[in-house]
């Protein structure tokens, strides 16, 4: 079958890799231009789906979708915006943009788009089964499951919730309250130290009794992010 090929066009490199690994975590094939002659290129003879910053050097985001909209070319285009008014824009000025997400995003968000257009331009993509996977350990979706080395790790219910959460947007720092709403809820009367209390658990279940140091990092001031690698 083959793999839907995923173009991200964005200069800025933190957040164009960090896309970049979870769209290939998901086993797509995936390329980043910089600029916007680049993406043009790309998108014309490579890409099946493209992800569009607004702001880019050369050819702005903007341009991009209307010139490849002028060429019929069809590609599905999820534009990201950092402002409320190229929102305006993007959905006024009907670009030809088929999504789009604002900044800052959550990788998950991302893909959750990707995934849906993929499936109308009836492109493969193969739903993995839901196990992310990080050398020694997995964390299964489905089965709400920790596993290192293949043995199963007792995690209480929000505890598992949050692993999954971190892990779900790996590389991506989350704050206490962020993590706080989603994981307890935008009504919980509990404050912030109840994320840390859960971090700490994990943190001695994983890192410390099945030795896998670094896998939660404390985000100084902020809160946590899920290691990278
Ligand atoms: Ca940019």
């Amino acid at each position: 079958m083959p793999v839907l090929r995923v173009l991200i066009a964005e200069d800025d490199a933190s957040i164009a890799d960090l896309l970049k690994h979870h769209l290939q975590r998901e086993g797509l094939d995936v390329c980043i231009a910089g600029d916007g002659n680049v993406t043009l290129r790309m998108a014309r003879n490579w890409a099946d789906l493209l992800i569009l910053d607004i702001g880019l050097p050369a050819i702005d985001g903007f341009e991009v979708a209307r010139t490849l909209r002028r060429e019929k070319r069809e590609l599905p285009i999820v534009m990201l915006t950092a402002r409320a008014d190229e929102v305006d824009r993007i959905v006024g000025l009907e670009l030809g943009a088929d999504d789009y997400v604002t900044k800052p995003f959550s990788p998950r968000e991302v893909i959750a788009r990707v995934k849906t257009l993929a499936r109308r331009i009836g492109k493969a993509y193969q739903d993995h089964p839901a196990i992310l996977k990080f050398g020694r350990l997995e964390i299964d979706e489905v089965a709400r499951e920790v596993r290192v080395d293949g043995a199963t790790i007792r995690l209480k219910p929000r505890e598992f919730s949050l692993l999954l959460e971190l892990a779900s947007n790996a590389g991506m720092a989350m704050s206490r309250q962020m993590l706080l709403e989603k994981i307890w809820g935008f009504d919980f009367l509990g404050d912030e130290r109840t994320v840390d209390v859960h971090v700490r658990r994990i943190r001695l279940k994983l890192e410390e009794q099945r030795k896998l140091p670094g896998i939660l990092l404390t985000v100084h001031g902020f809160g946590y992010k899920f290691a990278c690698r």
